[in-house]
């Protein structure tokens, strides 16, 4: 058997106000008069965080549209107008949720990869090391600060770029940055954390490092959404410890059925993934009875709306798309049902899950 010897993070800073670090952190990273990019959320346009960062010489700030999730057409963009306006680039920064860091990893690879990310899309297809990259949340729970992923959508499939050249040489986790996001939106994301929780910590990949990381990211979900009386510091410092432990848990393990089903929704109807993981998960009791149990306490103690019937109406071509999307992910429902997954999930079977949207 071989050990998975996995590449993590370089540099992590940690604590509130750790922003304003940031141009001490990024100085000996500077390449002559290379700039650095910043690719920051559009939320933050005209915001007070936008006026706080570090800018030098050539540096710019690109507002990245974020109402869809990343599309390798956005990212070969992105990446061909930096060549173009300053051929070499120092770095990029990635200032966000999910979103905006998986932008910001896949920029800064095909700063250096020919072609088009959508030619990368699978594992460890990479070749060569991007530029340095570094990702500072906004918003805690996709573990994507921490993963050796970065998960676009593609002409033809929704699959990250998954190689040692993915993740970020330096994150800053700067729980002040995740302040005031709307509650809906705040559970979206932080359920995705909860759910790589349950998946990796149900699933037959399990070894005692994910569980480890699992273990202790579930108890700060559980404190955040289920027994605490209110919102406050805490809870956004516990929610980006929760997200950071939660991404390391499946890096030595898998996630699972919601993670495989709800790539099928976001594919065909462009629900994202926080909420697409949601509306899968609540309906998953046969696969995650504990956890199911306990996300619907949660859903009712936040009084959050689950979206419903979001794939009535749809064509049998189009559940059937979805359908081919789920089932790639292969390595996902080995981890969730074992070997024999595909005598248990059966495409019949998923059709039906997926009409209970
Ligand atoms: P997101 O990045 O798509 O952002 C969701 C919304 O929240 C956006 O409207 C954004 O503008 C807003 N927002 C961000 N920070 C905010 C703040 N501080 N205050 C108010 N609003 C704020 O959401 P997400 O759930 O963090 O990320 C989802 C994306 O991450 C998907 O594209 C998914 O595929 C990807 N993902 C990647 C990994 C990985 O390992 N690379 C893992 C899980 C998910
Ligand atoms: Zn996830």
């Amino acid at each position: 058997m071989a050990f998975r010897n996995f590449k993590m993070v370089s540099y992590v800073v940690y604590g509130r106000g750790s922003f304003n670090q940031l141009d001490e952190i990024l100085a000996p990273q500077r390449k002559g008069s290379a700039p650095m990019i910043f690719l920051v959320d559009h939320f933050f346009e005209k915001k007070p965080l936008t006026g706080r960062i570090p800018l030098r010489g050539k540096d710019s700030v690109i507002l990245v549209d974020v109402t869809h999730e990343p599309k390798t057409s956005y990212v070969d963009k992105l990446a061909g107008r930096l060549k173009e306006e300053f051929g070499v680039v120092s770095g990029i920064i990635g200032i966000g949720g999910g979103s905006a860091m998986d932008l910001a990893k896949a920029v800064s690879l095909m700063m250096t990869n020919p072609g088009s990310s959508a030619d990368y899309q699978g594992w460890d297809l990479v070749k060569a090391p991007g530029v340095y990259k570094a990702g500072i949340p906004t918003l805690s729970g996709t573990g994507a600060e921490v993963s050796r992923t970065t998960v676009l959508t593609g002409p033809t499939k929704k699959l990250g770029m998954n190689s040692d050249f993915t993740p970020f040489d330096q994150i800053v986790l700067d729980p002040e940055l995740a302040g005031n996001v709307p509650a809906n939106q705040r559970f979206y994301t932080g359920m995705d954390c909860y759910i790589h929780c349950i998946e990796s910590l149900q699933g037959t990949y399990l070894n005692e490092f994910s569980k480890s990381y699992g273990e202790k990211a579930l108890q700060l979900c559980q404190r955040v959404f289920l027994e605490k009386k209110i919102w406050d510091e805490e809870s956004d410092d516990q929610l980006m410890m929760a997200s950071y432990a939660g991404g390391m848990s499946i890096a030595y393990s898998q996630v699972g059925v919601a993670h495989a089903v709800s790539y099928g929704l976001s594919y065909l109807l462009g629900t994202k993934h926080g909420v697409g993981n949601c509306i899968v998960f609540d309906k998953l009791e046969e696969y995650y009875p504990a956890g199911v149990y306990e996300f619907k306490k949660m859903v009712e103690k936040n009084k959050i709306d689950i979206p419903q019937h979001i794939t009535k109406g749809l064509t049998d071509a189009q559940f059937e798309a979805m359908i081919d999307v789920s089932m790639v992910m292969k390595p996902l429902w080995e981890n969730a049902l074992g070997k024999d997954w595909e005598k248990i999930m059966t495409r019949e079977k998923l059709r039906a899950l997926y009409e209970q949207f």
